[in-house]
């Protein structure tokens, strides 16, 4: 989809569902704003039910004042036109009370992006901003001031988050990612310590080798063209269930022996298409596309593994949380978690980068599924559905756990009913 293709009332509509769509939102709150080439700054209505949006609902303020719509603006219109005129980079702002950030507001604590590598990228440094009065002149005042130091993120005291940046997919980028860190977080938190990243370790997960040669392809084979199909089902699905954010996650499935499809760099996930997949053959990449930074990793998987069919990785919270705590992620809990994950090793930070050969070099059909250090999990399998139905049940998995540690203690399935299970499903 060129999103941004679409005028500025029908961009609003179409983020405001998804921030709704995800309970990010509740029917009243949240507000957000487009700024275009006029100058009019785009905004959504006061008082009306944000899970019922339609583009004729949109409110437009031009720049002498005047106001354009059927509604009155948001009542945060103040925040909005003093953000802009801090931040001349921004033409869109995203603003809502999710939960989990609600909750770091009301502790005031500011988010830690430094998790994994892509949540600082997107969000880059939060800013913080004290308690104002709602809809006043004051607190539009204080969030500028804050925007105006160059962070692109800030959290409200006691009252949510506010995000801006070049276009209103940007913004609502780091507004779902910054919620992502704080769901992940949270859940860390029952865990213990959490390992943060260095300046160094995020610039090295942006050194993936040069780029694949290219290959113009002559023809698409009918497995080739349904597995493009598939691979946007798993990643639609993913996203829906919050398994990946709109820019993490990737997934590749095998065609033959000699090739295999891949998900693209920096394509929203909720939008992915069949003509955005990437063919890969004998190491040269599809012309006029780029493949996700993980490519060679892939590469090297399928190359090494002739039993894999499909490789996912994922931030998904819970598993997230095992990630960046450095946890056992204890599989020996029921016995579905066990016969499809195994033992999941933590696998240190910097082996997926590159071209992953001692990564690879653990994975076996006893080890189907690692925790990759302050990243991601990634799930093997022979076809798409048992590595999506692993990334499922890690997930699952690493909830439960977590969750376990509020109501008691963990119990582990003893030795003797693991051989049992051993013997009956897994030898
Ligand atoms: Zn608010």
């Amino acid at each position: 989809m060129k999103f941004d293709l679409l005028p500025p009332r029908e961009r609003i509509v179409t983020i405001m569902q998804r921030i709704y769509g995800y309970s990010m939102t509740t029917t009243s709150g949240g507000n957000l704003s487009v700024l275009d080439d006029n100058g009019d700054i785009w905004i959504t209505p006061a008082g009306i039910d944000k899970g019922a949006l339609t583009p004729g609902d949109i409110i437009c303020v031009r720049p002498d004042g005047s106001i354009q719509g059927p509604h009155r603006p948001s009542s945060e219109y103040p925040f909005h036109r003093a953000i802009y005129a801090a931040r001349p980079d921004f033409r869109a702002i995203v603003h809502a009370h999710p939960p989990a950030l609600i909750a770091f507001s009301i502790a005031r604590q500011v988010p830690n992006t430094r998790i994994i590598p892509q949540a600082h990228l997107v969000c880059g440094t939060v800013g913080y901003a004290s308690y104002a009065l709602p809809g006043s002149q004051t607190l539009g005042r204080m969030i500028a001031a804050t925007f105006e130091e160059g962070v692109d993120v800030v959290l409200l005291e006691n009252h949510g988050v506010v995000t801006g940046g070049a276009d209103l997919l940007k913004a609502f980028q780091r507004f779902e990612t910054l919620d992502f860190c704080a769901r992940t977080l949270i859940q860390a938190r029952t865990l213990g310590e959490i390992r943060s990243l260095t300046e160094e370790e995020i610039a090295r997960s942006q050194e993936r080798g040069k780029k694949l040669p290219k290959f113009r392809p002559t023809s698409h084979s009918t497995p080739e063209l349904t597995l493009r199909g598939k691979i946007c089902d798993v990643v639609h699905r993913a996203y829906d269930q919050r398994l990946m954010t709109s820019t993490e996650g990737t997934v590749s499935a095998r065609v033959d022996e000699a090739s295999f499809l891949i998900t693209p760099f920096d394509v929203d996930r909720k939008y992915l298409n069949i003509d955005d997949i990437v063919l890969i053959r004998e190491g040269r990449r599809e012309r006029r596309k780029r493949p996700s930074r993980a490519v060679r990793l892939h590469m090297t998987l399928y190359r090494a593994h002739p039993e894999i069919g499909a490789v996912i990785t994922a931030q998904c919270p819970s598993a997230t949380a095992y990630s960046i705590t450095g946890c056992r992620l204890d599989t020996r809990t029921i016995p579905e978690s066990y016969i499809v994950l195994r033992d999941i090793p933590l696998i240190p930070y910097g082996e997926q980068f590159g071209q992953g050969e001692a990564l690879s070099a653990r994975l076996s059909e006893k080890v189907p599924v690692v925790l990759l250090q302050n990243d991601a999990i990634l799930t093997t399998g022979r076809d798409l559905p048992q590595a999506f139905d692993r990334l499922e049940v890690a997930e699952f998995s690493a909830r439960a756990l977590i969750d376990t540690a509020h109501i008691g203690q963990m119990v582990p399935i003893g030795d003797e009913a693991l051989a049992e299970i051993e013997a009956k499903f897994l030898s």
